[in-house]
């Protein structure tokens, strides 16, 4: 029978179809008898055995091996001898080839396929990946990033921490939870922690609380959109409260939604909500009033210049009225409580924010599968361990003593800022990441 198994010491002697596997049937290749070792002298045949094993799938049918291999013993002391089979995985009913094959796509495909294609239980697949994590774990490490972004992102019904480089887009790492008891030994255990200059977070105080302690060169930054977003969500109350006060006719007159109001910049408003905007100004001068002041609070991010944009918002504050527009006078506060922190932008460097926290919402997807059963674990090494989006701004670089232009496998290092997220987020959207 021809050598379908190329797998060494064994040769195929029998193949049938069973439930939807290949079964093959292979014998040890005898080649002499084995010596006892303790009486080095010939053992002679006694019995067989049979190990049944799982291989890598033909035809895209699961393969299952019924090895056939003798048992020896010795004459002399009566020790028992069973051939050896280097191919097969010690610790699963599989080759390793298969186990191989498995960890290879384990990551990017699901449990339950991935049991389908191999005629594997689910759990060992799951054991085969969680032991990858832990090599992973050990042996992958990224750049710690210089502009440092921290965020949440709802998985599994908790908010986790994701932690990126901002510098260059990557994602760098998650957390279980955002909580103080998770955070401060991450950072204090985190190499090369004084490289980070810049930490970019929202308005969450266990943030930098954590962090402070531990990152000596840092300077936090409060995050540009979650502050603007703040204004949005004032005007989208407003707005709410406003429109549950007009009656039908007075809601279609202005249009029926103005919701675009609290979505959309004046350079973004169509010909028709710039003139329904100018009926709200006339019909319900309060809901323009709270549009205005979302506006102008968004414009003090335009200004190129610290005190000028400080002084932007000082005059902005001064015109909220006495009374009405609470949600506005609460940002107020909430800036005057993060002042230090939500100026900083104005130091930043100039990549601090921007496309990043929509990314983000991409993860969120991933996060969405959980149904599947899948654990943070899984989830975070899905993400994190990604191949296709780790390949994407990896660089060589020289380390000490290599001359540039003179390339040697001794000089060079690959350094790995982690999966880049936009990549990440194609691959989460494509499946790629189930
Ligand atoms: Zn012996």
């Amino acid at each position: 029978m021809l050598d379908l198994l190329n797998l060494p010491g064994i040769e195929p002697v029998d193949l049938r179809s069973e439930n939807g596997s290949i079964v093959i049937a292979a014998q040890y290749s005898l080649e002499g008898l084995p010596i006892c070792p303790s009486c080095v002298q010939p053992m002679y045949r006694h019995g067989k055995r049979v190990t049944v094993v799982a291989d890598t799938p033909m035809q895209m049918q699961p393969v299952r091996l019924e090895i056939s291999r003798p048992r020896f013993r010795c004459g002399a002391c009566g020790t028992m001898d069973t051939p050896e089979l280097p191919f097969l995985d010690e610790r699963r009913r599989a080759t390793r080839r298969l186990v191989d094959a498995i960890r290879e796509r384990c990551l990017s495909m699901t449990f339950h396929a991935m049991s389908q294609q191999t005629g594997l239980a689910v759990n060992t697949i799951k054991n085969i990946a969680h032991d990858l994590i832990a090599d992973l774990e050990r042996t992958v490490r990224y750049e710690t990033p210089i502009i440092m972004g921290i965020d949440e992102v709802m998985i599994g019904g908790a908010y986790r921490c994701v932690i990126t480089n901002l510098a260059t887009n990557n994602l760098f790492d998650m957390l279980e939870a955002r909580t103080q008891q998770h955070l401060k030994p991450y950072f204090a255990k985190l190499p090369n922690r004084d490289r980070v200059e810049w930490v970019c977070t929202d308005m969450w105080r266990p943030y930098k609380n954590s962090f402070e302690a531990y990152l000596p060169n840092a300077r936090l930054v409060i995050d540009k959109f979650h502050v603007v977003r703040m204004a949005s969500d004032a005007l989208e109350a407003e707005r709410k409260r406003l429109q549950a006060k007009l009656d039908k006719d007075d809601r279609i007159k202005v249009k029926k939604s103005l919701r675009w109001l609290t979505l959309k910049r004046p350079k973004s408003l169509s010909p028709t909500e710039l003139r329904a905007l100018d009926a709200v100004r006339e019909t319900y001068p309060a809901l323009a009033l709270a549009y205005d002041f979302k506006e102008t609070f968004y414009r003090i991010y335009d200004d190129p210049d610290k005190a000028s944009a400080m002084r932007a918002f000082e005059a902005w504050e001064n015109c909220i009225p006495a009374s009405g527009l609470d949600e506005f006078r609460s940002l107020a506060r909430t800036v005057r409580d993060h002042y230090a922190d939500i100026f900083a932008y104005w130091d930043s460097p100039a990549q601090i924010t921007n496309a990043y926290t929509e990314s983000l919402n991409g993860l969120i997807k991933i996060a969405n599968r959980n149904g599947r059963g899948y654990s943070f674990e899984i989830l975070r090494a899905k993400a994190l361990y990604a191949k296709e989006a780790r390949k994407v701004g990896s660089v060589i670089r020289l380390i000490d003593g290599g001359r540039p232009g003179v390339p040697t496998t001794e000089t060079r290092k690959p350094v790995e800022y982690g999966p880049h997220i936009p990549t990440l987020v194609a691959m989460s959207e494509s499946g790629q990441l189930d």
